[in-house]
């Protein structure tokens, strides 16, 4: 059979310089190349697109109307293109029902099973599910949890009414909400609380449906849990994130008393196979599990077993045997989403796909990269093209193709450097090339610590009552294989001991779709105002949510389509072509620029344009962390994680603070850019910051002053310090997962 390609001619998407490939069908290629210089370009924004958008022609035209609409990608032409599937690394998300047991599937076949072979035989597979009437927990809805309001924390019960007695934020400032109760005539207002009578006491909490007057309305008074449940805990639909946060401060979970915490009714708990019920199945890691299935030997069910095993068996494969399918899937990071998205295509049967990774190596202890390895090649001898985005040269190893974007980031990139294997690349001039060649070493004079920064012992998740103990003014990295608990050592104990730290992580930065960099490091506020004395205007009108927006888009400069199961979908506002102001806006100038110019200036041009200026400071802090390459106006919500992470460490840069807490800032780094980011951090260390990275990156850690590896493995398997000394002595001692890999 003669090899197909896939053929892109002429693609001039965002930075691409009308470059032409020829991608080998049915195999594995990788594209590298530095942050910024075009891969998710060509792999994302033209060759997924433009399969998504054909795709939808061929619906009719009915059904195409609630179809995403996808504006076609800037290139001459693409030819033998497949249906493509992109497993990237946004979380997976999902309220407390999604389960990584429900998003695989593996919950219904483990349903099946109970309705088959459990003892008791209670009726069929429906009996067995939290998420349906049938079989969910009636006391707490199958979720397994109650959140119960702290009463200690909504009242201080040595004050009275008048001096403050109720905490919760909107009783403050003597707001209409304190009328209402200071007015009801049931409280002597400058009464203790703690001197209230239990009739008292009920009526603040408790009472309900009695009409008071107040300021000559007629209110209803709701007590103060009956107000807090109706407002906050019985609130249909979404519930923004800040609010979220403020309930959790009035709020504490407490496990379900009748199903304690195990979600399904006591009909299907009492239902067994071989001693354990549905939710000891539930809750063992996924090797345990598989275990256990083994040992059933009921001929019926064989097939089911089968079935079964083979998906457990591609998890724990893929990396994530620390795992219990009881795990909601709003905690898994978004390496382990990626991985979870991945397993679920393992067993499809559909083949000559076209399958696209982002960086599927993230969160992934050099260890575990081998073992996701075999799962791409898996993917790739079932017929599939497959392509993924990697700066891991562990898997760019694998590859049959390697394909290398540059030379640099923005308009400095956008070309094709390298096309060809993998020993070629070893040889070859690129940047990419010639970083695969040298590993950074060891650093030969370690820094000594100034003191110790301590946490108690802790026994959190896996953790096996851990004492951490971080040296101050040094680098110090924490690693181990996923799973082993460094997220749940230093976030869920340390940094609960030393609260004032700056965490850098990769969660989202935007709080709203209006959020750019430009909102986010604050530099638009000073950008109005010069604008405003500039022109004589109010500098108002340079906000994106004022007169001075486009009406169309609201500001937006592009009107999103939201979509049930997809990603919503944005289309560039027909009325200000994505300027997002309206005309008589872009009248006004700032040294020759439109406010939507400036926007649309790529940060290294900003550093040029705003010399000597208070914004100039800000631009160079965003250069510094290596984001030169993107816009000022680039909504946040379309920064990868890593971007993501460097912008916080850009604002963070100037604050100055004693302690930094960072989440593998490797992430989305070229090999190149690994040496400038550990600049950047040490120059922190330098000025007296004590700074603590969690990292799998080898370079990284060979580089630290300490290093403290979790282990020896993942899951109830881990949850130990295995190690705590130099790296270097790390990567001499047996005890170490780590250290073998220095
Ligand atoms: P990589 O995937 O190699 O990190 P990208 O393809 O994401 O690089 O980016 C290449 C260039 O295109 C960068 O200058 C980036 O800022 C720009 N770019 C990427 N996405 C967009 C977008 N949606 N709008 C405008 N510019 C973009
Ligand atoms: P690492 O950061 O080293 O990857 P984690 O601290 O995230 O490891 O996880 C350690 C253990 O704790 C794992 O078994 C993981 O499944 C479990 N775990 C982590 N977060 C949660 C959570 N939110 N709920 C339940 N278990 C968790
Ligand atoms: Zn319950
Ligand atoms: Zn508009």
């Amino acid at each position: 059979m003669t090899q197909e390609y896939l053929i892109l001619k002429g693609a001039r998407e965002n930075n691409l310089k009308n470059i032409s490939l020829a991608i080998p069908k049915r195999q594995l290629t990788v594209f590298t190349g530095v942050s910024g210089s075009g891969k998710s370009s060509i792999v994302f924004d033209t060759i997924a697109t433009e399969s998504q958008r054909q795709m939808n022609e061929t619906h009719s035209t009915f059904v195409r109307n609630f179809l995403p609409k996808y504006q076609e990608p800037d290139i001459d032409s693409i030819e033998h293109l497949s249906t493509s599937v992109v497993i990237d690394q946004k979380r997976i998300g999902g309220n407390s029902r999604s389960t990584l047991g429900t998003i695989t599937d593996i919950n219904g076949l483990i349903r099946l099973l109970f309705s088959r072979v459990g003892q008791p035989h209670i009726g069929n597979a429906n009996y067995f599910s939290f998420n349906q009437q049938l079989g969910m927990c009636p006391e707490c809805d199958g979720i397994g949890r109650k959140i119960t309001v702290d009463i200690s924390k909504m009242v201080d019960r040595e004050r009275s009414l008048n001096e403050g007695a109720i905490l919760f934020p909107i009783f403050a400032n003597n707001s209409w909400y304190l009328q209402v109760y200071l007015q009801s005539g049931f409280f002597d207002n400058d009464k203790k609380l703690k001197d209230y009578s239990e009739a008292e006491w009920q009526q603040l909490l408790n009472g309900n449906g009695v009409k008071v007057k107040v300021d000559n309305h007629n209110i209803n008074f709701e007590g103060l849990l009956v107000k807090f449940d109706r407002m906050y805990l019985k609130k249909e639909g979404e519930v923004s994130e800040r609010t979220q946060k403020q309930i959790a401060q009035f709020t504490h979970e407490t496990c379900c008393e009748l199903c304690l915490g195990q979600r399904v009714s006591q009909a299907a708990l009492s239902s067994k196979i071989k001693g354990y019920n549905i939710a000891d199945f539930l809750s063992m890691e996924l090797p345990i599990l598989l275990e256990r299935l083994v040992e059933i030997d009921q001929p019926d069910v064989h097939p089911l077993i089968k079935s079964l095993r083979e998906r457990l068996q591609n998890l724990i494969d893929i990396g994530l045997d620390y795992l219990n399918l009881a795990r909601e899937t709003s905690t898994l990071s978004g390496g382990e989403s990626q991985r979870v998205k991945m397993v679920r295509h393992l067993n499809s049967s559909l083949t000559d796909l076209l399958y696209i990774f982002d960086e599927p190596s993230i969160g992934l202890h050099p260890r575990d990269v081998a073992r996701m390895n075999q799962l791409l090649i898996k993917l790739r001898d079932k017929g599939n093209t497959v392509l993924v985005i990697e700066h891991d040269p562990d898997v760019i190893k694998i590859a049959d193709h390697v394909i290398e974007v540059g030379p640099h980031a923005g308009v400095h990139g956008g070309e094709i450097m390298f096309e060809g294997s993998f020993a070629e690349l070893l040889t070859s001039t690129t940047l990419t090339g010639r970083f695969l060649q040298q590993k950074l070493p060891f650093k030969t004079a370690p820094r000594q610590a100034k003191g110790q920064l301590t946490a108690p012992p802790a026994s959190i998740h896996n953790l096996k009552n851990v004492s951490v103990s971080i040296p101050e003014g040094v680098l110090t990295v924490v690693t181990g294989v996923a799973g082993s608990g460094k997220s749940s050592l230093i976030y869920h104990s340390f940094l609960k001991e030393h609260p004032a730290a700056v965490v850098i992580d990769q969660a989202a930065t935007h709080t709203s779709s209006r959020s750019t960099p430009v909102t986010y490091m604050g530099i638009l506020d000073e950008l109005r105002k010069q604008f405003g004395k500039e022109n004589g205007v109010s500098p108002s009108l340079f906000s994106f949510n004022s007169k001075g927006a486009c009406e169309e888009c609201k500001g937006l400069g592009y009107q999103s389509q939201d979509l049930a199961f997809m990603d919503s979908i944005r289309i560039k506002c027909a009325t200000c072509h994505g300027k997002r102001f309206k005309e008589s806006v872009l009248r006004y100038h700032l040294n020759g620029q439109t406010i939507s110019d400036i926007l649309e200036m790529t940060v290294e041009q900003a550093v040029d344009f705003f010399q000597a200026t208070k914004i100039h400071k800000k631009v160079r802090a965003l250069q510094e962390v290596g984001l030169g390459y993107i816009t000022l106006g680039q909504p946040l919500n379309t920064l990868s994680g890593g971007e993501a992470q460097r912008l916080k460490l850009a604002s963070e840069l100037h604050k100055k603070s004693s302690l930094y807490i960072m989440d593998e800032p490797s992430t989305g780094l070229h090999l190149s850019d690994i040496a400038h980011i550990l600049e950047i951090i040490n120059k922190l260390v330098d000025k007296g910051s004590t700074v603590v990275v969690i990292e799998h990156h080898v370079d990284i850690i060979r580089q630290a002053d300490w290093a403290i590896d979790i282990g020896p493995d993942g899951g109830s398997r881990g949850g130990q310090i295995v190690f705590a000394g130099t790296p270097k002595e790390m990567s001499q001692a047996p005890e170490s997962i780590t250290g073998r890999y220095l």
